[in-house]
């Protein structure tokens, strides 16, 4: 039967990383579900929806056609056919797409996509969000819960920005904590360890480690 890994956990805890890496070395399709959270943001902000009102959020969530590449060696994503993997990433999208993903009208139709995309992943897949293991995928064969200090967290993630969105550490643990902090205390399926995941603390571990522990997790 295809085996379905669903990998969750708060910003910075190298959970795209490790679950790409996962998914490439076990053979499997990957999913990258804060993609299209930052998709549907990405769509709404160019076509003049006001983000910050749940209404009319609401509104527009049934309207964008959102795709993504399920190969982890090229993930990538579109909405209504324009390529969104480089916009997606940009300050701008990460400061609202807390917003638009608390609106339930968003999260059911970005779950109802999940579900689809890990049905028709026949060889299995590795899918990565806040709450994969206790939402989407609650049968998952196997869950995982990254954590890392928020020290850690917020160095890793100025790291990975580059160019004009380089910011300062203390500017980047701020955000990054206010987002946690939105996505935990949402009202619908927020940031969550589920009862049954398996939680692996990676302030002290390399990379390597965390996708040799996963992986392991996965064989067992
Ligand atoms: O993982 P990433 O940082 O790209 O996720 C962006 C945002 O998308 C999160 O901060 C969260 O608001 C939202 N998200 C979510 N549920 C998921 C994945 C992401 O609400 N399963």
């Amino acid at each position: 039967a295809p085996v379905i890994v669903a990998i969750d956990g708060p910003s910075g805890t190298g959970k795209s990383s490790t679950s790409k890496a996962v998914a490439a070395a076990l053979g499997l399709s990957y999913l990258d579900t804060g993609a299209q959270y930052r998709a549907m943001t990405w769509w709404m902000l160019s076509n003049g929806v006001e983000v910050n009102d749940p209404a009319a959020v609401a509104a527009a969530a049934g309207k964008p056609v959102i795709v993504s590449g399920t190969d982890p060696a090229a993930p990538t994503i579109t909405a209504d056919g324009a390529d969104a993997t480089g916009p997606i990433r940009t300050q701008e999208v990460t400061a609202a797409v807390s917003a638009v993903s608390a609106v339930p009208e968003v999260r059911a139709r970005i779950t109802e996509l999940q579900r689809s995309i890990a049905r028709e992943a026949h060889h299995g897949i590795v899918v990565e969000g806040r709450d994969i293991g206790t939402t989407v995928l609650p049968d998952a064969d196997l869950k995982v819960f990254l954590t890392a200090s928020p020290e850690v967290r917020a160095a890793r993630r100025s790291g990975e920005l580059k160019g004009k969105d380089a910011a300062d550490l203390s500017v980047t643990r701020e955000a990054l904590l206010r987002r946690d902090t939105a996505d935990s205390s949402r009202k619908t399926s927020p940031l969550k360890q589920a009862d049954d995941a398996v939680e692996v603390d990676t302030t002290e571990l390399t990379l390597e480690q965390v996708i040799e522990c996963v992986v392991t997790l996965v064989e067992e």
